[in-house]
């Protein structure tokens, strides 16, 4: 009998999408109980116990409150705490995600206003320093951004924003999006000077998509409009006196020892060990792309090393090739890669996820089944990619 279809997929699947991430192990395990008591004892200390280190992670001093949602969650929580309605947002794209932020500002009846910076660039600080400038009655209250847009891997310089911010002198919150960057990327809050931040579990942080955060100084607080409602004050859970506090209601009491496991994880790595290892696994990724891209449709979406995210690289390859790529990995391999969120056509793109529980062994794999599927596909594509990938992790 003649088989045309085997596949070598079975096995234990990689799921390299920019969220959900790896989930650990000890994150599983950790979860893998019976519900615990919420009026008292361990899981009061271990919410606890948290915000240090969630505040550790943002490299911030000051506040962070923990909503029960997910990413999406925590951009309508920090907009609804510091803005009234007509009020001004300056929205700086460089994706899908950052746009998003800003349709969600305009529902919420602020007037949007928006510097695009199409699919392949980051925040150009000079275009930013103009719009500000010419801001002379003061009316934008904040400016969002992100840090790594998820959909075009694009990593903003967000000391930089600050820089400008600070030498036109203007007013304006600086909000900015680490959903898919924080312990990822490095990223200092207090230091680059960011008022609000905003990021979820399911990413860097390697746990079950349920819980996000909202991490705001005094500043934010006092800037506070007339949109909050009850649910989204971020004042309550960042000041909890009594522990429903910190979640307005039932704590998501698994997702909180899940997330325990995972900061564990990062603090006993040390965060400037995970930064390096994020970075030294996308340079290893982008070593493999340089190789490919030398004759055929394969190229990386951003082409600045400097302003791509460590985390997450959006690649086009001509359509229908990344849908077909996609699916030969998947189906062959048991490799699960991202699709190409936000563009068009969406199957001339995917992404790769790189964030989190990851390792050199698991990127050398995800390298290689590209290869194989490039190969397999008769996608053209230049030679020596494995080589050079397995060359950066040799010279780390
Ligand atoms: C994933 C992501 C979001 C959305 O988060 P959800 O948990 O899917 O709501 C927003 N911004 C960025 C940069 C992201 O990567």
């Amino acid at each position: 009998m003649k088989v045309t279809c085997m596949s070598l997929s079975n096995g234990r699947k990689y799921l390299a999408i920019p969220g959900p991430s790896v989930i650990p192990d000890a994150v599983l395990q950790a979860m893998h109980r019976a519900s615990p008591n919420i009026y008292e004892g361990e899981l009061h200390d271990l919410t606890k116990s948290l915000i240090p280190d969630l505040k550790e992670v943002a490299m911030t001093a000051h506040n962070v409150a923990i909503y029960i949602g997910n990413g999406h969650a925590a951009w309508e929580a920090a907009l609804s705490n510091v803005l009234t309605r007509g009020d001004t947002v300056l929205v700086l794209a460089t994706g899908r995600f950052c746009i998003g932020w800003g349709e969600m500002a305009q529902s919420m009846g602020a007037v949007v206003q928006t510097i695009d910076h199409g699919m392949q660039s980051p925040v150009d600080l000079v275009q930013v320093e103009a719009a500000l400038a010419a801001d002379t009655d003061g009316r934008i209250k904040a400016i969002l951004a992100v840090h790594v847009d998820t959909s075009t891997s694009v990593k903003n310089d967000i000391a930089g924003l600050r820089g400008v911010i600070d030498r036109v002198g203007h007013p304006a919150l600086l909000m900015v999006d680490c959903i898919a960057s924080l312990g990822c990327d490095r990223f200092e809050m207090d230091a680059w000077g960011v008022d609000v931040m905003v990021a979820a579990c399911q990413k860097g942080l390697m746990t079950p998509a349920g819980i996000s955060f909202v991490w705001f100084n005094d500043k934010a607080d006092a800037a506070r409009g007339n949109c909050v409602t009850r649910y989204w004050d971020w004042r309550p859970r960042a000041t909890a006196e009594e522990y429903y506090q910190y979640f307005d209601g039932t704590a998501p009491t698994h997702h909180l020892y899940g997330l325990r496991a995972a900061l564990d994880l990062i603090m006993a790595e040390g965060l400037d060990h995970v930064f390096w290892r994020h970075e030294t696994l996308a340079r290893t990724l982008w070593a493999a792309f340089d190789c490919w891209s030398q004759g055929g449709p394969v190229q990386l979406n951003i082409a600045d090393p400097a302003a791509r995210s460590h985390a997450v690289t959006s690649v086009a390859i001509g359509s229908p090739n990344g849908a077909r790529l996609r699916h030969w990995c998947e189906h062959q391999c048991g490799l699960t890669l991202g699709i190409g969120l936000g563009r068009a056509p969406a199957d001339a793109f995917f992404r790769i996820g790189h964030m989190g529980h990851v390792n050199a062994h698991m990127i050398m794999g995800v390298v290689g089944t590209m290869q194989a599927g490039l190969t397999a596909l008769q996608i053209p594509h230049g030679a020596g990619a494995l080589d050079a990938a397995a060359g950066v992790i040799a010279a780390s």
